[in-house]
């Protein structure tokens, strides 16, 4: 804006100094015009003058003055002259002055003049300025600029009057001459001085009109700039900085001045320096922007500060460039979320370990590098033995600290290159790179880490509600062997872990073609299973009880089967087992315990049947199921006195808990023990618990018939049983012999084919 006002300022002068020049030019001229002609004027005049001074001075005595003849003849002449020259005057309307003199030896007389002010007579010497009367006794007719005998500038005509002594002077004040352009030319000044001043003084104020605008402009620029949480710099060609906003001292605790004169490079950790450089070269020697250039600064108290530079060149008028300006913002915080962000994504919140989707990129990575390399690498798949029930019973956050633990260990076993991830809840991952491409060698190595593993995962560990022991079992997958993508490779050595845990606690089995076929096989069954919940494939067979005095039905035991779409009608022992090795037992239990429910207290409300329902060794260990059993007795109408829930033996054994059997009677429920006799372990668990059935395993009643021995075992069995004061059932009886020698013995109820087989619900009760 002032630039453009000095610019206009500039063209103002430029324009109004030759309209001077021409104005006073135009003037002078006029006067040199006006000073010409008055010369021809006045010469042209005196001229006439003096030829008519001449006829007067000869025939005066043609004048016919009254008075003349009173005066002499000279002064009547002079009087004559005068008048002519008045007159003359009034025509010319001009102020013309004369004087007519004489010359006689060193002197010149005055005979005639306009005025009386003039002198007598002037002594001729050698002094004498040119004044118009010497001039003309010097010999000349003329007219001149000159002075006067009076000192006066005048335009003079001086000529000779013909035939006489005389000299006519007619002069004019050259001041009054040159008076209207001087005035005129005074005036113009004035005036234009006038316009000036006005011009000047109205620039003036738009100029400090826009010197307030360009200064609160500037004032808001500032503050907008310093308001922001960005600094704004220029450097020179040097690349070292010549300005540098204050908000320099927020982001990289150095105050302007101590930037000043540096390079940005000084300000950065030596690579990054290196980095950015070679990233600048490019645009800096093409005089491009830099957009959006990520630099790791330092800040002066030693913590690191990540800015994003923009910058434009900027060069002189003739194109030449003098450096770049722009701007640095500050994203270390988004720079720090996007990594917190990137971490969440590609790391477990739990363990800080990699999660799933990592190790997966980074066996992506290990095959090709394994391809290339020609080595064998390898993948440990780990699953924590025993994690579920310490998560279960001491809560998620106990559960949380051993993962935690175990991750810290797996760390500590692994080398800085092997990659340790967290896939699934109690599952590990550890990507281990391998040196060789033998695969014997290998594997010589890898048990070694497997042991290492292990151990540390074996160790107590020690939380604040005491102290908890784990177990893990492994399977191993190579690298490129067994497959060519993540998903292949995690799957085999995944299936190598259930082999190993089927094997038993604390192991590790190494994946073969064979367990893939299994674990195929496996996530067939799994998937059908799945299916066959959804779309209700299952089906409830009630047993008859009988009593074994009257025959009378006293119950009937609730049998699952399951109505294959393909393969008919499946037993317990062929689905059973994957049922439980795929986790679904709980959910089968609580399916079992519906479809009941709907049998007997929504279709027959006031039935006063028992049913038997057996209930799974998992749901027995699992809180879940107890809570539901509960959950459904609170809000709906069960007749729990009328229940009676079947537990293995083998499952007490295993897992004896009598404040679940507690709860359950507590509910009114009772509990029997199934399968009685096949856990051969220590009959003990029966003092430490509360139970209201026995029922005898079958393969003790079909034995009877065998040997002697069998049938002993079977009496004492009995004995024993009634011994306990609970009611025995005796299942599998499919003879009358068979049903003779257990009432014999004392059992009180009598489930088998002798009475019935399994049927479904509709053949029995409608
Ligand atoms: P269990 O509870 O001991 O059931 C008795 C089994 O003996 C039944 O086999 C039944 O059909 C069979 N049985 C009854 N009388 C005779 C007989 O005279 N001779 C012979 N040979 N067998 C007889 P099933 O139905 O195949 O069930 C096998 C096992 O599967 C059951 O043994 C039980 O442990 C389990 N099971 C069956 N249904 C369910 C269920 O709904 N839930 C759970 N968790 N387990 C179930
Ligand atoms: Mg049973
Ligand atoms: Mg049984």
């Amino acid at each position: 804006m002032r630039t453009k006002n000095a610019s206009f300022l500039v063209l103002f002068l430029k324009v109004m100094i030759p309209v001077c020049i021409v104005i006073f030019s135009f003037s002078f001229f006029l006067l040199q015009k006006a000073t010409a002609e008055k010369k021809e004027t006045i010469y042209e005049s005196t001229l006439m003058l003096s030829h008519m001074i001449s006829n007067v001075a000869k025939f005066d005595r043609e004048f016919s003055l009254e008075d003349a003849f009173e005066r002499d003849a000279q002064q009547a002449t002079l009087y004559q002259i005068k008048q002519t020259f008045e007159k003359f005057n009034n025509i010319q309307k001009s102020q013309f002055e004369y004087y007519i003199a004489e010359k006689s030896d060193k002197k010149i007389k005055f005979i005639a003049c306009s005025t009386d002010n003039k002198p007598n007579e002037i002594i001729l010497n050698k002094y004498n300025v040119k004044t118009p009367i010497i001039e003309v006794f010097s010999g000349k007719n003329s007219v001149d600029i000159l002075y006067n005998h009076e000192h006066k500038k005048v335009f003079a005509a001086y000529i000779k009057i013909p035939e006489s002594n005389w000299a006519l002077v007619v002069e004019e004040s050259y001041l009054e001459h040159i008076k209207p352009f001087k005035e005129s030319a005074v005036y113009m000044s004035v005036i234009i001085l006038f316009i000036l001043s006005i011009i000047y003084f109205i620039l003036k104020y738009y100029e400090q009109k826009n010197m307030q605008l360009i200064n609160e402009t500037e004032h808001r620029y500032k503050n907008l700039l310093e308001s922001t949480h960005n600094w704004i710099w220029e450097v020179d060609t040097e690349g070292k900085y010549t300005y540098v906003s204050k908000q320099v001292e927020e982001i990289l605790g150095y105050k302007a001045q101590e930037i000043i004169g540096k390079s940005p490079f000084d300000l950065m950790p030596k690579d990054e320096a290196l980095r950015v450089k070679r990233a600048f070269k490019k645009i800096i020697e093409n005089e491009q922007e830099i957009i959006n250039i990520e630099n790791i600064n330092i800040h002066k108290n030693g913590h690191e500060v990540v800015l994003l530079t923009n910058g434009t060149p900027f060069f002189n008028a003739t194109g030449q460039l003098l450096g770049y300006r722009g701007v640095d913002r500050d994203i270390t915080d988004e720079k720090n979320k996007q990594k917190e962000i990137e971490h969440l994504a590609y790391y477990d919140l739990l363990t800080g370990l990699a999660n799933r989707k990592t190790i997966s990129i980074r066996i992506d990575e290990e095959i090709s590098y394994t391809q290339r390399n020609e080595i064998v690498s390898a993948l440990i798949y780990m699953d924590l033995d025993g994690f579920k029930f310490i998560n279960d019973s001491l809560g998620h956050n106990h559960g949380d600290k051993v993962l935690q633990i175990v991750a810290q260990r797996l760390k500590e076993c692994i080398r800085k290159f092997d990659v340790a991830s967290r896939v699934g809840g109690d599952e590990f991952i550890v990507l281990v790179r391998g040196k060789d491409k033998d695969y014997k060698k290998c594997q010589i190595v890898l048990k070694g880490l497997i042991h290492r593993i292990i151990n540390a995962v074996n160790m107590p560990i020690d939380i604040e509600n005491g102290v908890n022991h784990i177990g893990v079992s492994i399977g191993v997958a190579f690298i490129p062997k067994d497959g060519d993508n993540a998903n292949d490779i995690i799957k085999r050595a995944d299936s190598a872990m259930y082999k190993a845990k089927q094997m038993g606690k604390n192991r590790a089995v190494f994946y073969d073609k064979y367990l893939q076929e299994e674990a195929d096989k496996h996530i067939e069954i799994k998937n059908e299973l799945v299916n066959a919940f959804n779309n209700d494939e299952f089906v409830i067979y009630y047993q008859s009880q009988h009593d074994v005095d009257t025959a009378e039905v006293r119950g009937y035991e609730a049998l699952i089967r399951w109505k294959h779409n393909t393969k008919g009608i499946l037993m317990p022992y062929e689905f059973m087992p994957y049922v439980e090795k795929f986790g679904l037992s709980l959910e089968l239990d609580k399916y079992v315990c519906e479809k009941i429910y709907e049998h007997f207290y929504k279709l027959r409300q006031d039935d006063s049947i028992n049913i038997s329902i057996n209930i799974s060794a998992t749901s027995f260990e699992d809180p879940e199921f107890i809570a539901y059993v509960e959950e459904k007795v609170k809000n709906n109408d069960v007749r729990t006195n009328q229940v009676t829930l079947e537990i293995t033996e083998d499952t007490l054994i295993k897992n004896l808990d009598a404040s679940f059997i507690n709860r359950i009677r507590a509910l009114g429920f009772r509990v029997s023990i199934d399968d009685f006799g096949t856990g051969y372990s220590s009959l003990s668990y029966l003092t430490k618990i509360d139970f209201d059935e026995i029922k005898l395993d079958m393969t003790f009643i079909h034995a009877i018939q065998n040997s002697k021995k069998d049938e002993e075992i079977c009496k004492l069995i009995l004995h024993m049983c009634n011994e306990l004061g609970a009611n025995v059932v005796a299942e599998g009886i499919e003879t009358r012999e068979q049903l003779e020698f257990v009432k014999k013995e004392g059992a009180t109820i009598i489930q088998g084919y002798f009475y019935s087989k399994p049927l479904p619900y509709e053949e029995i009760f409608s």
